[in-house]
């Protein structure tokens, strides 16, 4: 039935192109002009094919078609239709499309290309209030966080929480919570939003914040697209440093590598500290650098490295990368403060090493990498990723089960990350969950197929990760989670699952909200 009435809709929809330049004599049927937004849905192959894939490469599903809003209201129009159908049809806003297992797919709907309303906005749908006590600045949900880096910075201003990455919408990570090496002290980008515009799924437009409609404004931020469509995120600033001083230092123990992590993100206020704290893990196999217009290794580095590495019985090694923020009139402080921090630390003698950057070649670092990756065809590929929290008390277990265990013997080509992050700096009123330990671990598996077969070989080693995660009861919980069935996702929500029901037949009773995450049934009324 839904299939037959979004099909029938869109038939209506896909006409209403033909018939707008005859549309002034009037010959159109009255109903089909009250539904203004339909000029703004395309629904032939090339618009399709383009929002039925993601970054993952592993998922594929086609929508009926795809909305090019030109302002949220044409958004609210599209979901109220929906919603007020006898056959409500599902609706998935699309930012990126970075997402790697289908979350942003609508098989059958209407995937909404949230990048739209950034080319059809005039003026810009970023603004920045600098003046006052606390600054911020109001992103449209669709927007780069580069391009709010380069709004902010022309007030001299920043956010203060970054994901590693800055080519991903503003609203793709606070569906998820937006996480990276500020996390540890400012908590993840969801805790740094003041004020929402969402769309819910009956289509209203609610401004919602810690004040107005809280429920709803808890409910989006780390929502997974469940509850409503964010069209606009306040986020407050801090003023923006210029140069970073950047730095890894290496470790062949996995023990001294989580003791001295734990140590730097316990600093309070006033002590020397870092300002970032992220970690990586080298499989000696996997032994990389970053971009190579800014290496952070000369080639005998490297070699040092792998000799390092050879010489632990795992031939696992860890980075633990930092960075203070600095001005050109404090260069003698950095100096200095680098040098108080490291003296408390215990990586490998000899092994730390710095660069000098400005601080968007930081933030943007990422950017250099899927450059060289592009250039040798090494980006679009599938990407079966897989992040975790995990709890501070299980981490040396995981070390050894995930990274020296299931991973012997593996050759990934990718990246693995292991930091960790305050749980007291999370809001536990989002929807976003945790693991319960105060410190907990990001571990991320961030693995590419390159070859034929890697698919199928890293999604059995997925598999195998998962299931010793499960059977050791380490209270993993998957970040930007991916369930195939209603149970996974009950166990993962766990305490928050009625919450999360009940949102959800608030908010969008029909299911018609971003169905590729798989959480509820598709259009089964939830109330
Ligand atoms: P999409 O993939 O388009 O959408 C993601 C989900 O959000 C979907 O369910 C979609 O329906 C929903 N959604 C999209 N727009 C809206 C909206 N306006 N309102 C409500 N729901 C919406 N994450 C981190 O936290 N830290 C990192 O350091 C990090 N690094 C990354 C590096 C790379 C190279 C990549 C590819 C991803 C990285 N991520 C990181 C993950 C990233 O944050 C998520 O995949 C995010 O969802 C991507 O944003 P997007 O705009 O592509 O969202």
């Amino acid at each position: 039935m839904a299939g037959r009435c979004l099909i029938a809709f869109l038939i209506m929809a896909s006409c209403l192109s033909v018939f707008v330049s005859v549309s002034v004599s009037g010959q159109l049927p009255g109903d089909l002009f009250a539904l203004g937004v339909a000029s703004r849905l395309r629904v032939d192959g090339n618009w399709t094919a383009r929002a039925s894939s993601d970054f993952g490469r592993i998922v594929t599903a086609a929508p009926e078609a795809v909305l090019h809003p030109a302002t949220p209201a044409d958004i609210a129009e599209l979901v109220r239709f929906s919603a007020s159908s006898p056959s409500p049809f599902p609706v998935a806003p699309r930012g990126q499309g970075h997402s790697v297992r289908g979350q942003s797919l609508a098989p059958g709907g209407v995937v909404v290309d949230m990048r739209a309303l950034a080319a059809a906005a005039a003026p810009r749908r970023v603004n920045v209030s600098a003046g006052g006590a606390a600054p911020y600045v109001d992103a449209g949900g669709e927007q780069l966080w580069a391009d709010v880096l380069r709004a902010t910075l022309e007030h001299g201003l920043a956010p203060r929480v970054w994901t590693d990455y800055l080519r991903i919408t503003v609203a793709g990570t606070l569906s998820n919570a937006g996480i990276g090496g500020q996390a540890f002290r400012h908590g993840p980008q969801i805790a740094n939003v003041l004020e929402l515009d969402v769309i819910t799924g009956r289509g209203d437009m609610v401004t919602c914040s810690r004040d107005k409609d809280p429920d709803l404004f808890f409910a989006a931020l780390g929502g997974l697209g469940q509850f409503g469509i964010i069209t606009r995120a306040r986020i407050g600033l801090e003023p923006a440093p210029r140069r970073v001083r950047w730095a890894r230092l290496v470790y062949s123990d996995v023990v001294t590598f989580t003791r001295d992590q734990e140590l730097l993100i316990s600093k309070q206020d006033g002590e020397a500290s870092f300002d970032y704290v992220e970690g990586q893990v080298q499989l000696n196999r996997t032994l990389t650098d970053g971009p190579k217009s800014t290496p952070f290794f000369s080639d005998a580095d490297i070699t040092r490295l792998a000799g390092l590495a050879s010489e632990s019985t795992s031939g696992v090694i860890y980075f633990i990368e930092v960075a203070i923020y600095y001005n050109e009139s404090t260069i003698t402080s950095v100096d200095q403060k680098l040098e108080a921090i490291l003296e408390q630390l215990s990586f490998e003698k000899g092994f730390v090493f710095t660069k000098d950057v400005s601080y968007v070649q930081f933030l943007d670092r990422v950017r250099e990498e899927e450059r060289a990756l592009r250039s040798i065809g090494m980006w679009e590929v599938p990407h079966p990723w897989l992040n975790f929290f995990v709890p501070r008390s299980r981490i040396l277990d995981f070390d050894a089960g995930v990274l020296k265990g299931v991973f012997a013997g593996a050759n990934p080509v990718g990246v693995i990350l292991m930091y960790p992050m305050n749980k007291h700096t999370w809001d536990d009123r989002m929807t976003a969950v945790t693991s319960d330990d105060d410190v907990f671990y990001a571990v991320g598996l961030l693995r590419s197929a390159v070859a034929a077969g890697d698919v199928v070989r890293l999604e059995k080693e997925n598999e195998a990760v998962l299931a010793f995660c499960n059977n050791e009861g380490f209270g993993c919980k998957q970040y930007l989670p991916h369930y195939t069935s209603q149970d996974g996702w009950q166990r993962h929500f766990g305490a928050k699952w009625n919450k999360v029901v009940e949102l959800k037949a608030k908010y969008d009773p029909h299911g018609i909200l971003s169905p590729g995450q798989k959480i509820f049934s598709p259009m089964k009324t939830i109330i």
